[in-house]
């Protein structure tokens, strides 16, 4: 990233800019267009909307979090009019929706009964960093097509993409999001918008205003190499690098890598008695797992404490789940020892917080680690390059 940056008209731009578009499309897995944005994800959920879109028109979104939510918001923002399909109830607070992936046979029935195909889109969250729950995105795709509906399938897999399975195009997603800052190990500052021909071909009649975002002149321009205005050519470098370590090591040996940390992270919290956010394990997060706190007892208060006196940075609770629950993220550039002392931080800070652990989380994680050796061990398929 700190190489000079190069002149992103001259002859050298053009090799790094396909390199990293057919990068891309490897990771997606997909043969069609996919555009990179300098912006961070929430540009790229706009972008997806504008393009596809036009005002007033009827949006199918699901609540699995509050990154779901705040797509939500931005959507009405923009002047569609979105109808939320959500699970009543909740649990000790929690609303129940937040602890379970889309249930697509909801969508189907409520596709079914849309017998005029008023509705132009259905907007799910892959891998909702909000809470640690994955959705069943194929699930959703037949959903779709069970219920004959034209709606398009559009997909934020910001936190999904680069560690846990993915396939834009066999699972018939028309347009997938997603972000550098994630799995693709990166700062932040570059998102993704992954195409379909059916999403290509409603963006020529879609009349959302857009510019900036528009897909048409950066498809033509991408063609050669090149983007119609300045990307961020540090961070394309970085997204070279990142998918040389990523496709060198293969998809499948990374999702593996993170579904062993999230299994033993899963064991951790169930060791101190505490449940996790996810209560429906087929659908647990590869990417993070949400820690529910005892009745009475601030999860921002215990984060603030193993930040102060353990320098660990947990996620907090966010939207609706505040101070309820902390979330221990475990994807990208760790490894099994770095997780283990994440988790011995969480073990110290609960009982200096006064929550009694029913048993050892960090002595589980080190068991399971040890029973289970990674399919590949790490001096095998470096996350590293040697300099
Ligand atoms: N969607 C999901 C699932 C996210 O995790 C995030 C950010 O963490 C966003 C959307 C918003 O992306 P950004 O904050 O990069 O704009």
């Amino acid at each position: 990233m700190s190489l000079p940056t190069i002149d992103h008209r001259g002859p050298e731009f053009a090799a790094l800019g396909l390199k990293v578009l057919a990068d891309m499309q490897k990771i997606f897995q997909t043969r069609h267009p996919v555009m990179i944005y300098p912006a961070s994800g929430t540009g790229a959920w706009e972008a997806a909307l504008v393009n596809t879109l036009s005002p007033g028109d009827h949006v199918l979104m699901y609540e699995t979090g509050h990154f779901a939510f705040l797509w939500n918001k931005l959507a009405t923002r923009l002047g569609l009019k979105t109808e939320v399909l959500s699970l009543p109830g909740t649990d000790k607070g929690v609303p129940a929706s937040w602890r379970r992936g889309v249930q697509a046979d909801l969508i189907e029935e409520r596709l079914k009964a849309d017998t005029g195909h008023a509705i132009r889109a259905v907007c799910v969250v892959h891998n909702e960093t909000s809470t640690g729950v994955t959705s069943n995105i194929a699930a959703v795709r037949k959903a779709i097509d069970a219920a004959g509906h034209p709606a398009l399938l559009l997909v934020d897999t910001i936190s999904g993409l680069a560690s846990a399975d993915y396939r834009h195009e066999e699972w018939g997603v028309d347009v997938s999001i997603s972000g550098s800052q994630k799995g693709l190990m990166l700062p932040p500052g570059i998102s993704f918008n992954a195409l379909s021909p059916k999403a290509i071909a409603a963006s020529k009649t879609a009349t959302l205003p857009k510019a900036f975002w528009a897909w048409d002149e950066i498809i033509e321009m991408n063609k050669t190499g090149y983007w119609p205005s300045t990307p961020n050519t540090n961070l394309l470098y970085a997204l070279s690098e990142a998918a040389d370590i990523i496709l060198g090591q293969g998809l499948e040996v990374v999702f593996a890598r993170h579904q062993r940390w999230a299994a033993g992270v899963r064991a951790a919290v169930h060791a101190w008695g505490l449940p996790t956010q996810c209560a429906d394990t087929s659908v647990a997060s590869p990417i993070l797992t949400g820690v529910i706190m005892p009745e009475g007892v601030d999860a921002d208060a215990v984060r603030k404490l193993i930040y102060e006196r353990f320098d660990c940075s947990l996620g907090t609770g966010l939207g609706k789940i505040k101070g309820r629950m902390f979330r221990i993220g475990h994807l990208g550039d760790i490894n099994d020892l770095t997780l283990i002392a994440a988790v011995a931080g969480c073990e110290m800070g609960l009982k200096l917080a006064g929550v009694q652990p029913a048993g050892s989380g960090v002595q589980t994680l080190m068991d399971h680690f040890a029973a289970h050796p990674a399919a590949h061990a790490a001096a095998a398929v470096p996350l590293r390059k040697a300099a």
